[in-house]
This record gives C-alpha cells, structure tokens and sequence, in this order.
C-alpha cells in the first residue's frame, strides 16, 4: 500500500521499487480530495484494494489497475515472455526496443497522440467494468492502455530483466493530468514511452 500511495500521489516510481502483487493504480479520484473526505490518519492515506473492491460499476467513474501475477494469468506470461528477449540478445538497447514493443502491442499499438486511444481506453475499460461488475481492472488483461499503464507494464517486465528503469510524472504524448513515462538507465538515461 505504502508504494501504491506513493505512486498515487507522486506518479512516481524509482529504480529499486519493484513492483509487488498487490500494487493497484487508482485513476478517477484524487489523492488530496480523498483525504479530505475521509478520517483516515495512517501515514499512508489510501483506500484499501478490498475497499475499491465493492464499488459498483455503475455509479463509478474510477478504476483502478491492479497487479496480481497469481490471479492476472497474463501478467505472468508476458513477464515470462520478456524474460525469453534476454535469451535471444544480449544487447541491452535491443531488449529494451523489444519490450517497448511488446507493452506497446498488448496494450491498442503506437500512435503519436494519445488521445486518439482515448475513446477506445474509455469503451474497454466500461467494458471490463460492467461485465467483471468491479472498477478493479487487471493489468495484464488491459486491451488497451494509456502511458500509465503502458509505463507500469513497463517497468514491471524492465525489473524482469534487470534493466533499471523507474517512472516519472509527465508524458510527451497526451497532456493528461495524471500522465507518467519511463526512464531506464542505459549508459545516459533515456527516456522512454509511448
Ligand atoms: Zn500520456
């Protein structure tokens, strides 16, 4: 929770976080207004995974993506997928193109404005809602992803592979609020996203 709170609220993730089951992304709700609302006084301010859980769909415009390899069956195998590039090159920058492009196919193809993936985010994830009857999204089962997604599966299969990587607020291709990208480290660091 400590870390989910933390990338709530800062949109930030650095390279010796790795990313545990459990770690859930909340979209639709901000952090401050939460806190106002609520009685909550733990250093840690976030609403609970089970919590989130028992929202309704319908009378919900959030969502939040959840991180759980045990039940996400898909999130496993594309880690074990990622871990297949290192066998095939050992070129750092190769793998890390390689891994670009497989978030970047899971997850609605490149595109040089996001906002041309909005409306199909939108339609997918209402989707999802409805038909699982929970806002609780799982990472690895996303048709489509925004740059947070697409950044949190990311940096989810670079820690796989031991490339360092770590998220930052801000995205070169949309102007959304809560907008993140990746920075590996790789001689220089070099951002990536998208
Ligand atoms: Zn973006």
């Amino acid at each position: 929770e400590a870390l989910s709170h933390r990338f709530w609220v800062n949109g930030s993730l650095s390279y010796s976080n790795t990313i545990p089951d459990g770690f859930y992304l909340i979209q639709g709700m901000d952090p401050f207004v939460w806190s106002m609302c609520t009685d909550v006084h733990e250093e840690n301010r976030i609403p609970s995974v089970e919590s989130l859980k028992s929202v309704r769909p319908d009378d919900s415009s959030i969502q939040v993506v959840l991180v759980d390899r045990r039940a996400d069956f898909d999130l496993g195998m594309l880690e074990n997928y990622a871990s297949s590039f290192l066998s095939s090159s050992s070129d750092m920058k190769d793998v890390i193109n390689q891994l670009a492009k497989l978030v970047s196919s899971r997850m609605g193809g490149t595109t040089s404005n996001e906002e041309n993936l909005l409306p199909r985010w939108k339609e997918s994830s209402e989707a999802i809602k409805s038909s699982a009857g929970s806002i609780v999204l799982h990472l690895g089962k996303l048709p489509i992803g925004l740059c947070k997604h697409r950044s949190l599966l990311f940096k989810m299969l670079a820690d796989k592979v031991n490339i360092p990587c770590r998220l930052v607020k801000g995205c070169k291709y949309c102007k959304a609020e809560d907008a993140s990208s990746c920075v590996v480290r790789f001689g220089l660091e070099r951002g990536i996203s998208g």
